[in-house]
C-alpha cells in the first residue's frame, strides 16, 4: 500500500495562531499531540533517567518545527547546566546531534503505542516516517 499524507512539510509553517489551530485540529496535528505525550513517558535518551521526560524539539536550518522530531530529555540533559540547552557543542560533542536520536525515538514510542493497544493511525503514521529510508536524510537535513 502506497502511503500518502503526512507527507514532511516543506515550507515554513508561519507562526499564526490560526494556523496553529487549524494545525491542531488536523489528524497530523491531533498524531502530534500523542506523539509527544508518548516521547515523555520514554527515558532519558542520554542518561537513562526514567520517565516522565521533557520533550526536546531538534530543529536544522531546513525543519521548521516539527513534532515528530522530538526527542525525550530529562531535566538536566536539555535545560540543566550541562543540558542541551545551555552548551550545545559540548553536548553534541559527547553525544552527537540531537536528531541522531529522532529515528530511535520514535521506534521506542510504536513500541509505547502498541503495548498500549491503542492508536493504530499514529503507528501507521510514526512508521511512515521510520520506513521512509529514502527521506530519511532529506528529511532532516535538507540534502
Ligand atoms: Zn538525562
Ligand atoms: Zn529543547
Amino acid at each position: 500500500m502506497k502511503r500518502s499524507g503526512f507527507k514532511p512539510r516543506t515550507k515554513p509553517m508561519r507562526k499564526r495562531s490560526a494556523k496553529r489551530q487549524a494545525y491542531r485540529a488536523s489528524d497530523e496535528g491531533q498524531a502530534a499531540i500523542v506523539y509527544m505525550g508518548s516521547v515523555k513517558k520514554c527515558p532519558c535518551c542520554v542518561c537513562g533517567h526514567p520517565a516522565p521526560s521533557e520533550a526536546h524539539h531538534c530543529r536544522s536550518d531546513f525543519m521548521p518545527r516539527n513534532d515528530f522530531a522530538t526527542i525525550p530529555l530529562c531535566y538536566e540533559c536539555h535545560r540543566g547546566q550541562q543540558g542541551f540547552h545551555a552548551q550545545k557543542s559540548t553536548w553534541e560533542n559527547i553525544n552527537g546531534p540531537d536528531h541522531g536520536f529522532i529515528k530511535p525515538t520514535m521506534k521506542l514510542v510504536n513500541t509505547i503505542l502498541e503495548r498500549e493497544n491503542n492508536e493504530e493511525t499514529i503507528i501507521d503514521h510514526i512508521n511512515g516516517y521510520i520506513n521512509d529510508d529514502t527521506s530519511g536524510a532529506s528529511w532532516w537535513t535538507g540534502r
